[in-house]
């Protein structure tokens, strides 16, 4: 039974973070398989907005083929006295959270990435078309914010009609994200927390800044700060940013604590500007992954929309499993784009100094901001597929990492003494927060754990299925 009687599937809260698989999915709208997708929400004027009116551009759900995948844009528009055109990111965040309201219907990630499943069961409960989507959307919208006097929503899944509002969408964020850029965190005395994710990881709390844009790369501090506003009880409210603790790290004392409250305690600390220690949680809607990369002492950076595997061999998927669910990974961080855009970037790890690989899509989108003497040190998937054409290729360049090869080799060398050799060193092979280990019947949890071992067996399973032959 819904809360809404002319809807036919339920809403509500409960429905957030459920997942829906492949093979319990009726259509799959926008994701990893289509290129171009979006939602956007803008403000207008009250007489462009009919209240009320749903509109779809393309095949309807009803009509389109049971298991396939299909390009989707949402547009958002709205009017009402006190709406600003600030409050356009605000309110297109919202999308995510009330479109997961919906029983059987999930949405992932936010802007050009937008990934949508509706389950067979709903679509045999008789949730056949868009119409039903606007009008939850159009109800929700209106009594969560009621800053929104007027809303309408237009759904488009023509392919050509999604493919030319595209380019206008993502001009529209990189205008947003430019609006938001020159002010500094040491500039305000409030920072935004956001916990509208934590529905798929619990204990996850975005912390945005001026030079920390949200994970999602959705929410800007003057977003944050525009949404507290308006609803001050919402997914979005102020931290008083407190003392500053280390200006490197990006500590602070009204961080910690609010963080600490909104996980229940879970996360403790939290240093803005590293990758390692106390990192920034990352929910799983990050636009993209910072990960570390042992052999060089250096940082890859990969997109979510990188379909081939990365410079370590393994896909964006993988590397987003060891980041996400809102724990504190050393050296496997989610940040968004706009992000790597700041001065603040990975400031304790070295910044751009530190970063060695990142897909080419990428580069070119931040290449104003990367240093102009690293531009052509940092290697793409057109230098290095492989960690041996990487290091080759830094090396050939002179890359800052280079220099601390080096240095670790003398200090190798000075810190092993004939005696101490016998001892094989000691190699880090697990670091997580929260570490469940389920034996004998007992569920055993480890907090801030980092396991060591003497020696790691890496052995593949199809040889053990022969050994065991
Ligand atoms: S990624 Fe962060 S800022 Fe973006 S919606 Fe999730 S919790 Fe909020």
């Amino acid at each position: 039974m819904s809360m809404f009687k002319d809807i036919p599937v339920d809403v509500g809260v409960i429905y957030e973070g459920e997942r829906i698989r492949r093979k319990d999915m009726y259509v799959e709208l926008g994701g990893p398989d289509v290129k171009e997708k979006f939602e956007l929400a803008r403000v207008k004027k009250p007489e462009e907005i009919e209240d009320g009116r749903v509109t779809i551009i393309g095949p309807d759900i009803k009509d389109m083929e049971e298991g396939k995948t299909y390009p989707l844009g949402i547009l958002i528009e709205v009017a009402g006295a006190k709406l600003e055109p600030e409050l356009e990111g605000v309110i297109e965040r919202r999308i995510h959270a009330y479109c997961n309201f919906i029983e059987g219907f999930m949405h992932l990630n936010q802007r050009y990435d937008i990934w949508l499943r509706l389950s067979k069961k709903s679509f045999e409960k008789g949730l056949n078309s868009f119409d039903f989507i606007g009008k939850v959307l159009h109800r929700l919208f209106k009594s969560e914010l009621p800053i929104i006097e007027k809303m309408q929503v237009t759904f488009i899944t023509d392919a050509e009609k999604v493919r030319g509002l595209y380019d206008e969408a993502l001009q529209i964020y990189d205008a947003r994200d430019a609006r938001a850029r020159g002010l500094k965190d040491e500039e305000v005395d409030k920072f935004y927390g956001c916990v509208l994710c934590q529905s798929f990881a619990p204990t996850h709390c975005c912390v945005i800044t001026p030079q920390r844009y949200s994970n999602c790369g959705a929410i800007s501090w003057f977003d944050g700060r525009a949404a507290a506003s308006i609803d001050p009880k919402g997914p979005v409210f102020t931290i008083e940013r407190g003392e500053l603790l280390d200006p490197v790290k990006g500590e602070y004392s009204g961080v910690d604590e609010a963080v600490k409250k909104r996980t229940l305690g879970e996360i403790t600390k939290v240093w803005l500007y590293t990758a390692f220690g106390y990192p920034h949680t990352s929910c799983g809607c990050f636009e993209g992954v910072a990960f570390y990369i042992p052999e060089v002492d250096g940082f890859g950076i990969v997109h979510r929309g990188y379909k081939d595997v990365t410079v370590n061999g393994l896909p964006f998927s993988t590397l987003a499993d060891s980041t996400a669910g809102g724990r504190q990974v050393d050296g496997f961080h989610g940040i968004s784009i706009e992000y790597m855009r700041s001065q603040k970037f990975l400031q304790a790890d070295g910044g751009w100094k530190r970063v060695v690989w990142m897909p080419k899509e990428v580069k070119e989108r931040v290449k104003d901001f990367i240093p102009a003497e690293l531009a052509d040190k940092i290697a793409t998937e057109e230098q290095a597929k492989t960690i041996d054409e990487l290091k080759t290729f830094l090396k050939e360049r002179n890359h800052p990492v280079v220099e601390s090869w080096k240095e670790e080799a003398v200090a190798v060398e000075e810190a092993a003494p004939a005696e101490a050799k016998e001892e094989a060193p000691m190699i880090p092979v697990a670091t997580a927060a929260t570490l469940p280990i389920t034996a004998g019947g007992f569920k055993i949890i480890l907090k801030d754990a980092k396991i060591y071992a003497k020696k790691v067996i890496i052995r593949s399973m199809k040889s053990e299925k022969s050994e065991k032959r």
